[in-house]
């Protein structure tokens, strides 16, 4: 990778880093405005309630106070109907009972001298131990304003002193005595400021707050309700005009301050504010796995990518139409075709040869319609975009998406036409060394070929000598009869001998004779008796006995008969030629040939060829180079036979080993598939290699190609 894409990645991660800082500065001022706002709109909310229960205070005052001036007019009029004194203090008394917020009743003339005087039960009375005296600035005041307005006049509050230390804060109210326009008398009624509270107040709103009479500087008079804990205190003051005086009500509420959670939209603000700060942790803890997976992702595709251009097998990969979707530098190379040229390129597909269209194309609609066997290579030919046309091995498979469908297939494609070419070079060539090596032992047969000639020719020769002779000594008619006896005796053995002599070159000829490599059906049997008249020229020589165990039951092995042929008389032929190394007075010089069933698995059958000998045998530095080509102790040997034999065997899908025998000399086994099973060398099957002996056959194959 180049350094422009890293510092391009941490520009734009700073980038991105730069937006979330940005967006997160902005929720939180947009979240804080927010709260602000909805603190100020409940702020507001309880201030305007508040006020209004001020007003509504005052007016409940202003309203029992002219329920009461009612109340005490009645009383004013009482003196008409029954003037005696003790008729006023009755009546003064039950209403004293009845308004609790009076203290004092006074019924007073024209110059203010008590006439009359009533004292509320429910307490003390008031004046009793400082006298009246000192509130009479009060109800003067009082009672000036009610001359002068001929009704209801207030006094200024003032302070009580009822005994030491304690005292209440009353009011004046002096209610005129008119009779025909003309003040009488008057009304003194003195009022508690705070029963007025108490007793003109509805008890639910001075349960829920503090009303309090304070004067204009803000010092408090009287005051009912209590304030309860809490974060906040609002405040309302409403003024309360009374005729003579003006009396300041202030309402006092606590409130759980307007902070977070007072009320549902702030509640609700509070709310969003928390999920949207979730979200944006969450969000941000999105980024960081998105990051990751993202770097993931692009490591495994740089990996991938890496992967697919150092592959020497060409990959394509087609949609279920047939079209090309992808294809890798291999593919590219293989076919000469640039990526542009093949992506998207459907049915005939570029690299096809004209004259497969056909074939290709019913192939692919096999495929298509889904009955290609999976995973099963596929020869083909292939055309490159020069023209030339060249073998390819393709296997096919699915190619299934992430929700387990199929999308397409997918191809892996190699070229084997090297491969195939070299294979033909192996061929021809052992071709060619079979053929040398069948001629190196007629060659080394021709020897024999003569001795064995050599006695059926000199019995041939002196029957003929005789049968001259006789011609030259019968001259009579007797001996007629004699000499045609004797005459048809000579030939016929002459004949005899005539015949074996064509039959030991016959067996030569036959072995050499050139058969084709096919692989066919035979008998363990049929493959020996090829080979014995050779065997026996060559063991008559060396007087070696042959020992032959080979059951008639035994199933025809499917192989290259003239190439198995060759091996059994190479392996024949080295076990004699280590047995003449001992004298033959030592000990019999055998050789056996020996079939029998080998490990098998289900599927394929195997039967073992065992040539046994009793020579020297094979000591560990010979079997370590056993089978290498040109390895060779022999004078004359050529060091081709084992390696050759080698091939063939693992040509046919089998194995060749040796081991030593028992007692001396050594056994070469080899195996052969049954022919009831398909030709072993195109199949995967081998016999279980745990049951084969041990042998040099483990070291690496001689190639002759
Ligand atoms: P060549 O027969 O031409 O020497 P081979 O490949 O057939 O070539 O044999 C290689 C060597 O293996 C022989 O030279 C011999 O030393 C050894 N050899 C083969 N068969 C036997 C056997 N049956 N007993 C002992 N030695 C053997």
């Amino acid at each position: 990778m180049s350094r422009w894409p890293s510092r391009w990645s941490s520009l734009a991660l700073s980038r991105r880093w730069g937006l979330w800082g940005l967006l997160v500065l902005l929720v939180i001022t947009m979240l804080g405005t927010l709260v602000w706002l909805a603190s100020r709109y409940e702020i507001s909310q309880v201030q305007e309630q508040l006020d209004r229960d001020g007003v509504d205070a005052v007016n409940d005052i202003r309203t029992a106070l002219q329920r009461n001036v009612q109340s005490l007019q009645a009383l004013q009029s009482l003196p008409a109907q029954d003037p005696s004194p003790a008729a006023w203090t009755q009546e003064a008394t039950k209403l004293l009972r009845q308004h609790r917020e009076w203290v004092r009743l006074e019924w007073r003339d024209a110059n203010l001298q008590v006439l009359q005087a009533a004292d509320s039960t429910f307490r003390a009375p008031v004046f009793a131990r400082y006298g009246r005296h000192m509130s009479q600035p009060e109800f003067q005041a009082a009672c000036s304003v009610a001359s002068r307005q001929r009704g209801p006049g207030y006094s200024r509050s003032n302070y009580i002193s009822v005994q030491e230390g304690q005292g209440l804060e009353v009011m004046e109210l002096c209610l005129p005595q008119l009779v025909n326009g003309r003040v009488e008398g008057y009304l003194v009624t003195t009022y508690s400021l705070n029963d007025m509270l108490f007793q003109m107040l509805p008890s639910a709103l001075v349960q829920r707050q503090q009303v309090s009479f304070t004067e204009a500087d803000g010092t408090r008079l009287a005051m009912q309700g209590s304030l309860r804990e809490g974060s906040r205190i609002f405040s309302t003051q409403q003024l309360l005009d009374l005729p003579g005086n003006t009396l300041v009500v202030r309402v006092d509420r606590w409130h759980a301050a307007p902070a977070v959670t007072p009320n549902l939209l702030p509640a609700l603000v509070t709310a969003l504010a928390i999920a949207l700060g979730s979200v944006l942790v969450m969000l941000g803890r999105d980024m960081r796995r998105r990051q990751r997976v993202e770097s993931d992702l692009a490591d495994a595709l740089a990996f991938r990518k890496a992967m697919e251009d150092s592959l020497v097998t060409g990959l394509r990969a087609r949609d279920l139409k047939g079209r090309i979707t992808y294809v890798n530098p291999a593919f590219c190379e293989m076919v000469g075709f640039e990526p542009h040229e093949l992506l998207g390129h459907g049915i005939p597909a570029p690299y096809w040869p004209p004259e497969m269209f056909t074939e290709y194309g019913q192939r692919q609609a096999l495929r298509l319609a889904g009955n290609a066997p999976p995973r099963e290579g596929v020869e083909s030919v292939f055309i490159r975009k020069s023209g030339e046309r060249f073998q390819v091995l393709i296997f096919e498979a699915p190619l299934i998406n992430a929700m387990g469908k199929q999308t397409g297939w997918m191809s892996a494609v190699l070229d084997i036409s090297e491969q195939r070419r070299v294979e033909e070079l192996s061929r021809a060539s052992l071709d060619r060394l079979q053929a040398t090596a069948r001629l190196a032992t007629v060659g080394e047969m021709a020897s024999l070929l003569s001795h064995e000639l050599n006695q059926p020719l000199a019995a041939i020769a002196s029957y003929a000598t005789g049968s001259l002779n006789l011609f030259d000594a019968s001259r009579s008619d007797a001996d007629r009869d004699e000499l045609q006896r004797s005459l048809h005796e000579a030939m016929t053995r002459i004949a005899r001998q005539a015949e074996r002599a064509g039959q030991v070159i016959k067996s030569v000829h036959d072995f050499v004779r050139r058969r084709d490599h096919a692989h066919e059906a035979v008998t363990p049997r049929e493959l020996l008796d090829s080979v014995l008249p050779l065997v026996h020229l060559q063991a008559r020589k060396l007087a070696v006995q042959v020992r032959i165990d080979c059951p008639d039951a035994l199933p025809p092995v499917l192989c290259d008969r003239t190439m198995v042929e060759q091996v059994l008389l190479n392996l024949a032929r080295n076990a004699m030629q280590a047995m003449a190394e001992i004298p033959v007075a030592q000990h019999a010089r055998w050789l056996s040939f020996r079939v029998l069933p080998a490990a098998s698995n289900a599927h394929q059958q195997w039967l073992m060829f065992e040539v046994a000998d009793v020579g020297p045998g094979i000591s560990d530095e010979v079997s370590a180079q056993l089978f290498n080509p040109f390895f060779t102790t022999k004078s004359e040997g050529m060091g081709l036979g084992l390696s050759l034999c080698r091939t063939v065997v693992e040509q046919h899908g089998g194995y060749l080993g040796h081991r030593p025998n028992s007692p001396q000399g050594t056994v070469f086994d080899f195996t052969l598939s049954v022919a009831s099973s398909p030709p072993a060398a195109r199949t995967l099957s081998t016999p279980d290699p745990a049951t084969r002996p041990v042998s040099s056959r483990d070291k690496p194959a001689p190639t002759l190609a």
